[in-house]
């Protein structure tokens, strides 16, 4: 395991020069900034503050314990052993228990569009391990029974001890909202650890912990789905304080056969990468230290369910949420196949488009 700690040279700088004389080092932008390889994802942590090296280590920490739980490849996590478990009840941690909990909360929230028991269809495309393929439409059809989200069960017995049980056949995959799970648990590391600011880039997770040193807020650029290998080619960029911004999109995992190209997002209506006329979905909601945090989860689960759900769809369902309570808020950005990019009206302000990007910006209410 790789752990790379750095303090930036220029804060060494004026570390060792103030030492001696000059002004007090503000301790608020003391900074370490770490890189963790885990979830299939290279991440990066930056925190500030008196205990920023103290909370750098543990978010690591954090990261690797919530890893060794969740995930579908290492063979004694909850999840592995809840997925061969043939039916039976498993003994899992508070964080599975949570995980699955929240994700049947999403479940009914997006009519189904997001949805973990999809693992067995996406495994038979070959996601779960790399060898790609185009399954039958017999398979298919088999797998798609296995799916029905009601055959997820966790359950709380007495305080410190959690369990889960599938149907038999089924299996979950939580590719599509651990890694907002871990936001949301870096968010309470942060308070624990008195962090003033911070930034953390889980893959397509983004966490901006207070604001930048200068006072400004942090920017965080939307990739632009047609260029996905090239470093910033972004359709344009958020301007957040405080906020989980999520993005999922076709162009982050695909193969290609036969001249066509399959991504990694199912729709669990056809058991198909979802035939979607957007290419990628930004969820944004504020990460509030006073407000109950679930929602890193909560834009991880939608940026996935609403990509499968297409434009439209999207649109409705966030405006049919728009009169929720503040803390559940959440805001779009979505890039069209037609070379749009629709951003919500709460977001108006944040968002500035690149204008070499060839995109055309819609503020929508
Ligand atoms: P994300 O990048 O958050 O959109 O998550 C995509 C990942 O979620 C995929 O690589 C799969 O592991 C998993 N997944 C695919 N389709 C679905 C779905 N319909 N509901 C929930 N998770 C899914
Ligand atoms: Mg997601």
């Amino acid at each position: 395991m790789r752990r790379f700690i750095s303090i930036t040279l220029a804060f060494a700088l004026v570390l060792s020069l103030t030492a001696c004389f000059g002004p007090p080092v503000d301790p608020d932008t003391v900074q370490e900034s770490i890189q963790v390889i885990a979830m299939d994802t290279p991440m990066f942590i930056s925190t500030y503050g008196r205990r920023s090296t103290g909370a750098a280590y543990a978010s690591e920490d954090l990261i690797r314990a919530l890893e060794a739980r969740l995930s579908r490849t290492e063979e004694d996590s909850d999840i592995s052993r809840l997925n061969a478990a043939g039916g039976e009840t498993v003994e899992v941690g508070w964080d599975t228990y949570c995980l699955l909990d929240q994700a049947a909360f999403f479940n009914a929230e997006t009519g189904g569009a997001f949805n973990i028991a999809i693992a067995p269809v996406v495994s038979a495309w070959g996601f779960t391990t790399d060898s790609f393929q185009v399954p039958s439409q017999a398979e298919l059809d088999r797998l798609l029974a296995l799916t029905d989200p009601r055959g997820v069960s966790p359950a709380q017995l007495g305080d410190a001890k959690f369990t889960a049980s599938l149907e038999p056949g089924q299996s979950v995959d939580l590719g599509g909202i651990a890694k907002g799970y871990a936001a949301d648990k870096l968010a309470d590391l942060f308070v624990e650890y008195e962090v003033p600011r911070a930034m953390a880039q889980l893959g397509g997770n983004v966490l901006v912990w207070g604001d930048r040193p200068d006072g400004t807020a942090w920017r965080v650029g939307v990739q632009d789905p047609a260029r996905p290998d090239e470093q910033n080619a972004f359709v344009g960029v958020l301007n957040l304080k405080n906020a989980f911004a999520v993005t999922s999109g076709g162009y982050q995992r695909y193969f290609e056969e036969g001249g066509k190209r399959y991504h990694h997002i199912i729709d669990p209506a056809t058991g198909y990468p979802a035939d979607s006329d957007l290419t990628s979905v930004t969820v944004v909601a504020e990460a509030d230290p006073d407000i109950p945090r679930k929602n890193g989860a909560m834009c991880d689960a939608y940026s996935t369910g609403l990509f499968i759900m297409g434009e439209e769809e999207a649109l409705r369902f966030w405006r049919s949420r728009r009169q929720q309570n503040r803390e559940n808020a959440f805001e779009l950005v979505l890039v069209t196949e037609d070379g749009r990019v629709v951003v919500t009206q709460g977001l108006a302000e944040a968002f500035t488009l690149d204008e070499g990007s060839g995109y055309t910006l819609e503020i929508v209410s």
